[in-house]
C-alpha cells in the first residue's frame, strides 16, 4: 500500500517469510530497489515486453499472484472476528464491484501497516492496519486502495513487477508466457507489486479517489485525516529520506481542506 510505515515494516518480520515466502533481499530496502530499477531502465527489450501486457493478462497475472499470496499468508478465516470486521466495514461503501470485477477483500493476520488491491477485485488489508485504525480509516484506506486501481496506478505496477521478474530470469515472464510463471515466480511478483513505490502525484489521486468514493456515499471522509495524523506520530522523526511519498502530514491537510470546503 502506500500509506506505509517504512521504517517499521523493515523491523518487523514479515509473515511472508515464515510462510515460506523468499523475499528477494535485493527489494527489502526502497534503496536496494532503486539500484535494481536503474538496471530495468537500461533494458529496453524488457521494459518494451511489459508494456504490452494486455489488460487481460494484467488481471490474469493479479489473480494468480493474489491466489499465490493468500496460499503464503495467513488468511483471517470467515467468520473470524477480522474477517467480519472488513465486511461489516466495507459495505456501506457500495463497492460489490470495481474495474469490473467482484470485490473479493479479506485480511492477513500479518502485523504490518499495509493494504493493497489489485486489477482483479483483490483487495487484502493486514491485521496491524486493522488493529490501529477505525471503520472510517479503514474505509479511507480501502478506497485508496481501489484508486489506484481506477487510475491504473496498479496495473502499471503490475506490469513492472512482472518485468522486474523477467529481468530475473523466471521462465514465463522472460518468455512473455503469465501461464509458465511458476508458483515461485507468482509469489515473487505479488511481492513486488505490494512493495512497489507510488509517486506522489499518485499518492494524491488515490486520496482524492477514495475522498470521492466516501463523499458518494455520504460516508465521513474524517478517517482520511485522523489515519495520516495517526501515520505521521508514528512515523515521528525517522519519515524516510527514500520516501517518494507526500508526506503523512501533508496528505492529511490535503483532505481536511476539502472537507473544509465541501462540508
Ligand atoms: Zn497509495
Amino acid at each position: 500500500m502506500h500509506l506505509t510505515l517504512r521504517d517499521k515494516q523493515r523491523k518487523s518480520v514479515p509473515a511472508l517469510l515464515a510462510g515460506g515466502m523468499l523475499l528477494c533481499s535485493a527489494f527489502a530496502t526502497p534503496l536496494a530497489s532503486a539500484i535494481d530499477f536503474g538496471g530495468l531502465v537500461n533494458s529496453a527489450s524488457l521494459a518494451v515486453k511489459a508494456a504490452t501486457l494486455s489488460d487481460t493478462e494484467v488481471i490474469e497475472l493479479a489473480e494468480k499472484s493474489c491466489a499465490e499470496l493468500d496460499r503464503t499468508n495467513q488468511v483471517a478465516a470467515p467468520g473470524s472476528k477480522y474477517a467480519k470486521r472488513l465486511a461489516t466495514v466495507l459495505k456501506p461503501m457500495n463497492m460489490s464491484q470495481f474495474n469490473g470485477k467482484a470485490l473479493d477483500a479479506k485480511v492477513y493476520l500479518v502485523s504490518d501497516v499495509n493494504a493493497f488491491a489489485m486489477d482483479n477485485g483483490c483487495i487484502r488489508v493486514y491485521a496491524g492496519l486493522m488493529d490501529m485504525a477505525n471503520d472510517d480509516e479503514i474505509r479511507g484506506v480501502v478506497g485508496h486502495e481501489i484508486g489506484h486501481v481506477l487510475l491504473g496506478h496498479s496495473k502499471k505496477s503490475m506490469q513492472t513487477a512482472y518485468t522486474l521478474q523477467a529481468a530475473r530470469g523466471a521462465a514465463g515472464a522472460a518468455s512473455g508466457a503469465v501461464a509458465a510463471l511458476s508458483q515461485s515466480d507468482l509469489g515473487n511478483l505479488g511481492q513486488k507489486f505490494i512493495q512497489a513505490q507510488f509517486s506522489q502525484s499518485q499518492e494524491t489521486a488515490a486520496d482524492d479517489q477514495s475522498y470521492g468514493i466516501l463523499y458518494k456515499e455520504k460516508l465521513s471522509r474524517t478517517g482520511l485525516v485522523t489515519l495520516f495524523q495517526k501515520l505521521a506520530k508514528q512515523e515521528g522523526s525517522e519519515h524516510s529520506m527514500f520516501s517518494s511519498h507526500p508526506s503523512s502530514p501533508d496528505r492529511a491537510q490535503h483532505i481536511q481542506s476539502r472537507i473544509d470546503k465541501d462540508g
